[in-house]
């Protein structure tokens, strides 16, 4: 296990490029534009979290953030795409959406997300796994290997699967007539042998409650781009486990008027931790 709080190199070296291109362009510049001193004060232990999980649950499937915004925001990601147009999974900064029909592509910058969260992923401890492992033995693991499980982690585990289950959403038009109480336990399925990819995700405190998922989630990319979704189940021969733990974690509301009106009436949760 290597544990490492301290700014990799990569990081030590991106701050003074950023200290160095805003004074060049803050010389050439007028006072007026903010743009630069913005990205400056990028705070990458940050959790960001759109759209609360009782409101994803509860109907409110049009969100305002766009996959623009989104990639300000984190370079790994999951969550869902307006209408539960597709699942996201945010890779390297790339944004991708695994539809109902199983296909996998680039979301556009215009996109609108409904539900997502996010993270500017450095890694703070890693670990390998060479024997065969489940899901179920994988949050064993993690959990005898998380510093604390009162802090917010973020996932970036690569390998090779022997086989692996994911689920999508199928696309909902208005008037919304099912939460995801219902949606989620009839999901579409995708199945696959013999892949490697990555899975990408987090994992929070069970005192989230209902802002968010419990425990661990995780959506699945696969090394060609053509398979992903949420992680429901799989057995991998080999993994490597990288973690980035977070202790700052915000949560944007939905700008709509179907989040300023939703009754939180139905729950949900995963519901193994
Ligand atoms: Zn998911």
């Amino acid at each position: 296990m290597i544990f490492k709080k301290t700014p990799s190199l990569l990081s030590v070296c991106a701050f003074f490029a950023l200290i160095f291109c805003s004074a060049c362009i803050n010389d050439a510049k007028t006072p007026d534009e903010p743009a630069v001193i913005e990205k400056a004060s990028i705070d990458r232990d940050l959790f960001y979290h759109y759209s609360i999980w009782y409101a994803f649950v509860n109907k409110v499937f049009e969100g305002d953030l766009t996959v623009s915004k989104l990639k300000t925001k984190g370079d790994i990601g999951l969550g869902s795409y307006t209408k539960l147009d597709g699942e996201l999974i945010m890779l390297d900064g790339i944004p991708y959406r695994a539809t109902e029909d199983g296909h996998v592509s680039i979301a556009k910058g215009a996109d609108k997300i409904v539900y997502v969260n996010t993270t500017f992923f450095d890694e703070d401890l890693s670990f390998k796994i060479t024997n065969t492992i489940n899901y179920d033995s994988l949050r064993v693991e993690i959990n005898k290997q998380l510093p604390s499980k009162n802090m917010f982690y973020a996932f970036k585990i690569h390998g090779k699967f022997k086989n692996i289950k994911c689920g999508g959403l199928n696309k909902q038009e208005p008037p919304f007539k099912e939460g995801l109480d219902v949606l989620i336990p009839n999901r579409p399925i995708f199945k696959a042998e013999e892949i490697e990819g990555t899975m990408v995700g987090f994992y929070c405190p069970k005192f989230i409650g209902d802002i968010n998922v419990a425990g661990y989630h995780l959506h699945f990319i696969s090394d060609d781009k053509k398979f992903g979704g949420h992680v429901m189940e799989f057995s991998a021969e080999s993994l490597n486990v990288s973690i980035d733990e977070m202790y700052e974690y915000q949560f944007v509301l939905p700008n709509t008027d179907a989040y300023r009106h939703v009754g939180f009436d139905k729950q949900f949760q995963y519901k193994k931790d």
